[in-house]
């Protein structure tokens, strides 16, 4: 007999495991399905760490979900009894004309986030660490931002799903999916066919296989991060190096301070361009990857650009405009996406969850998602 769910969630990543927490704590009977084992590596969700700042130089309206997506990460981390978010206060920036900049201080004064502008003097006196900007550089300082311990808080998600009634199931490959006469949807998998009044796809990389309208407007790309051993470790701690966002000269990069894993680890938003086939990704490193990082951290943070601990490949899904895309399927209502997180979703992994799961119950939801609607893409 087919089984029969309220809800089946496809993909237990960063977005479904939410998806599906939020959804069991509702009291709806849920299927997540995962293509993989738990936590596995082949997504976009692993590498340990990631970085969430409240003043948001994408967009201001991302700020009320960040305000949102903070209450959710603290609550999480109180159900599960661990502290998920580590506080460092963030910097973003770069020219003072730039886009980073000036996106970032715009969020700040409109959300009256508190804050501080800091020239790169001021940067490096306050975070020694941040030795190399050019004199122009110019940072918004923000006592918020900081790292979540992304794998930590998926497991937080997935143990707070079952608690809650959840049925998840693991290294179970979705193959297809389609709607039917009644209004709900019906979902194949090697082991089984199995209907539900409703569906959320969180499929990340793979979203555009399951739904073919995002074969151009969720694109898997390779993104290379780095851990390099600080030489004065002491600069690059948790209490004295802001998580930062930096425009410079060959691009936007981003970084932590050391945290777990004994290294500096940081990267090059859309490392060198390179769209791909998830299940086709070089996850190796190699010469050419580190020798591009390398020469970053040696030109702006010489302290922090000791021997290599870790070199590790991972995949943003981008849309052209690189907000995400949130929404319902206009052919099939009943059906609901995330996809496109374009290399910043994770932060708000929380809040989606949320979004999801009143997409899934109510048809909608009380937070602005105006801006991740899919039919932008149509004009
Ligand atoms: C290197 C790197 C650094 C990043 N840094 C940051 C950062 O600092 N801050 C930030 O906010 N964001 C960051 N991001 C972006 C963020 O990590 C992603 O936006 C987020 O993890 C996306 O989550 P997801 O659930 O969409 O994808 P995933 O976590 O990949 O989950 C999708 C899941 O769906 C499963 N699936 C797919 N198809 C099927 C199927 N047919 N059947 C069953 N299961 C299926 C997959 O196996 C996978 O587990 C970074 C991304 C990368 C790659």
């Amino acid at each position: 007999m087919t089984e029969r769910f309220d809800t089946i969630v496809i993909g237990l990543g960063g977005m479904g495991s939410a998806s599906a927490y939020h959804l069991a704590r509702r009291g709806r009977s849920v299927l997540g399905l995962e293509q993989h084992d738990l936590l596995h590596r082949y997504g976009s969700s692993h590498g340990l760490t990631r970085i969430i700042r409240l003043a948001y130089h994408e967009h201001p309206s991302y700020v009320p979900l960040l305000r949102r997506s903070y209450e959710l990460w603290h609550a999480l981390s109180a159900d599960a009894g661990e502290q998920l978010l580590i506080t460092t206060g963030s910097v973003e920036g770069g020219d003072e004309n730039g886009p980073t900049f000036r996106g970032a201080l715009e969020a700040a004064l409109l959300h009256d986030i508190p804050h501080e502008v800091l020239d790169a003097n001021e940067l490096r006196r306050r975070h020694p660490a941040f030795a190399g900007f050019e004199p122009s550089t110019r940072v918004v300082w923000q006592a918020d931002g900081g790292f979540l311990l992304s794998e930590r808080a998926i497991l937080a998600h997935v143990r707070g799903a079952l608690a809650a009634g959840a049925d998840l199931r693991f290294r179970q490959p979705v193959r297809s999916w389609e709607p039917t006469a009644d209004g709900g949807v019906r979902v194949t998998t090697d082991a089984g066919t199995f209907e539900a009044d409703r569906l959320v796809i969180t499929a990340g990389p793979w979203a555009r296989t399951l739904v073919p309208r995002l074969g151009a407007l969720a694109v898997p790309e390779r993104q290379v991060v780095g851990w390099l051993q600080p030489t004065r470790p002491e600069l690059f701690t948790v209490d004295r190096f802001p998580v930062f966002l930096l425009d410079v000269e060959d691009g936007s990069w981003y970084g932590f301070p050391v945290h777990d894993v004994p290294g500096f680890k940081f990267a090059r938003y859309h490392h060198r361009g390179e769209p791909m086939d998830p299940d086709d990704l070089d996850r190796s490193a190699n010469a050419e990857d580190e020798a591009l990082l390398r020469a970053f951290a040696t030109r702006y943070f010489p302290d922090g650009a000791g021997p290599t601990v870790m070199l590790g490949a991972c995949i943003f899904t981008n849309s052209p405009d690189e907000h995400f895309i949130v929404d319902r399927l206009p052919d099939a209502p009943q059906v609901s996406i995330a996809a496109g997180f374009s290399g910043h979703g994770y932060k708000f992994c929380s809040v989606i969850g949320e979004i999801m799961a009143d997409l899934a119950t109510d048809g909608a939801t009380r937070h602005d998602i105006g801006l991740f609607r899919l039919d932008r893409f149509s004009a």
